[in-house]
């Protein structure tokens, strides 16, 4: 992860970047001159170029030739290709960085300049965060975290609908993938709750852009993964936020009542409609985390995962507050006497709205004391269609994940609704009104073999494809052309069309293996 260097160490590389000419790699990996002028903030220091080679994934290593601290967007269009400039930039590659939570190097820029994005959300005026004054929607630097759109928004009583499960994640970053969690099923991803963007294309073009204005630019960059142009704002959508939240998880034994009951769940529109919704297994081959049971269960919910070696947890959330306090322990009754879970397995706890979404900063705090957190994070992540799901559990969740001596990390597997998202915008989904969000979130280190958990992840791939199953992966890392091809199936020409349009010279995010 990026750690900003002190405003001194800044304020030192700034002067001397303007007394010290910069080297880098162009496009034909001939060494250029970086365009340098003053007050611009360019670190080509050892700690600055190790830390934006390196991602959340810890398995690549790509050091970019110089890292940009810019302070305004204008900063950052001038390291863009400008073809009506005759001092136009050599046409180096150039990749935004946000958190740095990639998995493969995405967000890298080989001997290129990487633009660390929380700069300008620092600098951002009046502040990285602005909500509206009817409070319905936040302008936002695309720098900033979700975390702090959360607390910004909560301070004047409403909040983003739609959340990743983790939060110390960049709205760039989230909004060039899709930006998906429990909460989908019933409001999409996070690129289809966005009005507005701007965004400095690889013409080095500013563009205010929304479904009205601009609007083949506004759906490219939606899921474009970094390919059209650099988010500079976005103006996220707002609503009411409740204060506190009932949180359930809630075991299955029984692999087609856990699917019966989530896809139930999704398609529910009245009062009973849960709020958030996910899933997850818990092996016996896995680490069996217990602690969101009350201490005393604890030990009967270990043995019931000995007992069946696979459990399947529901998870879902339903909010209220002041008004809807009166009614919410009937509505939770009602929702739940309608399940087919294991009885006497349904457990829950009353929590605080912003805990409830922060809750996986708990966990990253246990792994990082336990060393856990920074190792190489081999992950797959992919939605499958809900016509294949059974087939997919035989093969893959039975066939090959139980069979292994041992599984690490979380496997998250819940459904959500295609209707929910916009054909218009980059990001690729299954073909079907619904589909399954999958992921194998795993960590090597300790017992765990990174190529061990590699070739796991090559034999679920391959179990797909061999059995016709018509998976989609998310946050995924092609190497080959064809696969990108494949991957964007019948919007492929759509985003090759957009490339040439945006990014002729192909500089943006090469770290996606899209283009070069
Ligand atoms: P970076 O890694 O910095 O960048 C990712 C890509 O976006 C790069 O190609 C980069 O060039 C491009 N990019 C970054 N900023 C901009 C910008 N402003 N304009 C244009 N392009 C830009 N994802 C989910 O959907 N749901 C989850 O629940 C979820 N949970 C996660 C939990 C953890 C612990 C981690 C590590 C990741 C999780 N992710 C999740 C994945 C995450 O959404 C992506 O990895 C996302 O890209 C991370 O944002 P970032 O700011 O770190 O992006």
């Amino acid at each position: 992860m990026t750690t900003n260097p002190s405003l001194s160490i800044i304020a030192l590389m700034t002067l001397l970047m303007c007394l010290t000419p910069t080297l880098i790699k162009s496009q034909e990996g001939i060494d250029v001159l970086l365009p340098i002028t003053l007050n611009l903030t360019v670190l080509t220091d050892p700690f600055s170029i190790s830390a934006a080679s390196r991602d959340f994934g810890n398995i690549t290593d790509v050091n970019p030739g110089a890292v940009l601290c810019p302070s305004t967007p204008a900063e950052v269009a001038h390291f863009s290709y400008d073809s009506e400039s005759t001092t136009s930039s050599p046409g180096f590659k150039v990749a935004a960085r946000g958190q740095g939570h990639s998995l493969r190097g995405q967000a890298s820029a080989p001997g290129g300049v990487v633009v660390n994005m929380t700069c300008l959300a620092k600098t951002a005026t009046p502040a990285a965060v602005v909500v509206s004054a009817d409070g319905t929607y936040a302008d936002v630097a695309a720098g900033a975290m979700w975390v702090e759109v959360l607390e910004a928004a909560l301070a004047r009583g409403v909040s983003p609908v739609t959340f990743t499960d983790y939060l110390y994640l960049s709205v760039g970053g989230t909004l060039s993938n899709a930006g998906i969690g429990g909460q989908v099923f019933r409001h999409g991803p996070q690129i289809s709750n966005v009005h507005e963007l701007d965004v400095i294309t690889g013409k080095g073009d500013m563009v205010t852009c929304s479904p009205k204005l601009n609007p083949e630019l506004f759906y490219g960059v939606l899921g474009g993964l970094g390919q059209f142009g650099i988010i500079t704002r976005a103006r996220i959508a707002l609503d009411h936020a409740p204060t506190r939240v009932k949180w359930l998880r809630i075991l299955y034994s029984d692999f087609s009542a856990f699917t019966r009951d989530q896809e139930r769940l999704i398609s529910m529109a009245n009062d009973l409609r849960v709020d958030f919704l996910e899933g997850q297994l818990m092996m016996s081959n896995g680490i069996v985390d217990t602690s969101f049971f009350p201490l005393s269960d604890q030990t009967r919910v270990a043995s019931l995962v000995n007992e069946h070696r696979i459990i399947y947890v529901l998870e879902v959330a339903k909010y209220y507050d002041t008004t809807t306090l009166p009614i919410i322990d009937q509505v939770i009754d009602t929702l739940t006497r309608t399940l087919g879970f294991t009885s006497e397995f349904m457990f829950m706890q009353d929590v605080p709205y912003f805990d409830f979404l922060n809750r996986v900063r708990n966990e990253e705090d246990k792994l990082r004391s336990i060393g856990l957190w920074e190792v190489p994070h081999p992950w797959l992540n992919m939605f499958v269609p809900k016509s294949r799901v059974l087939d997919f559990h035989e093969g893959v969740i039975k066939g090959l994940l139980l069979n292994q001596t041992a599984t690490s990390g979380v496997t998250l597997f819940y459904p959500t609704n295609r209707n929910k998202w916009n054909n218009l915008m980059s990001a690729m989904i299954p073909n079907e009104d619904v589909f399954y969000v999958v992921g194998f979130l795993q960590s090597a280190g300790g017992s765990h073999n990174f190529e061990e958990l590699e070739s796991l992840n090559d034999r679920i791939i391959n179990f797909c494809n061999n059995s016709g199953i018509k998976i989609k992966e998310y946050l995924m890392h092609y190497t080959k052309k064809e696969d990108w091809i494949k991957h964007f199936g019948p919007k492929w020409s759509d985003f090759s069309r957009r490339k040439m349009m945006f990014d002729p010279e192909k500089l943006l995010s090469p770290g996606q293996d899209i283009f070069n």
